[in-house]
């Protein structure tokens, strides 16, 4: 793709685009043990164990199952995902306002299926506003904080580095984002021991940090 000038604001959704007093990746997560447990036929203790070791070794559960067990991933998300969304994920008006007043593109970037997050976004209210998502098949099951996804996300929406702002819930996936020269946001961070540029309780108080991330590259002129 051409390179699109403008700023890019990208979003990962679990956690970041709801916030964690939405159970969804609770109830997400139990269903991944849960898989581990009839997959591998385990119980919970070991199941907990093997995944820990997946997460170190692979970054997530699909990886390592599908590395050492050749579990399809369809059959695998589909699994994890078979949650009823929207009684789970009320409506946000609040962030559909904040999305409409970004001054740029928006896109969502998460490790779950693209379907799933389009099914999160619709409870929320908001699908319209996104120009893409960029899920767990688009990576190619290389999920965060691999870099590889990162700059295929850069190649596929033609922005650079320095014109993307990542907004994230997960401290490691903003490593490698910040590595690459984007603005990184941490959603319900710690300022203390931020590898961010900016730290929000809220994904819809990012208008607050704005400046910062705009101001340097896009106030035109030179000073
Ligand atoms: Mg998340």
């Amino acid at each position: 793709m051409t390179p699109v000038s403008g700023p890019l604001f990208i979003f990962d959704l679990d956690n970041t685009l709801y916030p964690p007093e939405v159970s969804l990746w609770r109830i997400v997560d139990a269903r991944i043990e849960r898989y581990v447990q009839e997959k591998l036929g385990v119980d919970p203790a070991t199941a907990k164990h093997v995944r820990k070791s997946f997460l170190k070794e692979f970054g997530t559960t699909l990886r390592g199952l599908m590395h050492h067990h050749g579990v399809p991933p369809v059959e695998y998300l589909d699994f994890v995902h078979d949650v009823p969304i929207p009684e789970i994920v009320p409506p946000r008006p609040d962030l559909r306002r904040m999305l409409s007043g970004l001054p740029g593109r928006c896109v969502v970037f998460t490790n779950g299926s693209e379907s799933y997050a389009r099914r999160v976004l619709d409870a929320l209210g908001v699908s319209d506003q996104m120009e893409g998502i960029y899920g767990i098949e688009f990576m190619e099951y290389i999920a965060k904080p691999s870099p590889y996804p990162y700059t295929k996300l850069l190649q596929a929406t033609g922005a650079t580095a320095s014109a993307s702002l990542f907004c994230e819930d997960v401290r490691e996936n903003l490593v490698p984002a910040r590595e690459l020269g984007m603005f990184t946001v941490w959603v319900g961070g710690r300022e203390e021991s931020s590898p961010a540029h900016a730290v929000v309780r809220d994904v819809c108080d990012l208008p607050g940090v704005l400046d910062r991330f705009l101001e340097p590259k896009f106030s035109g002129g030179n000073r």
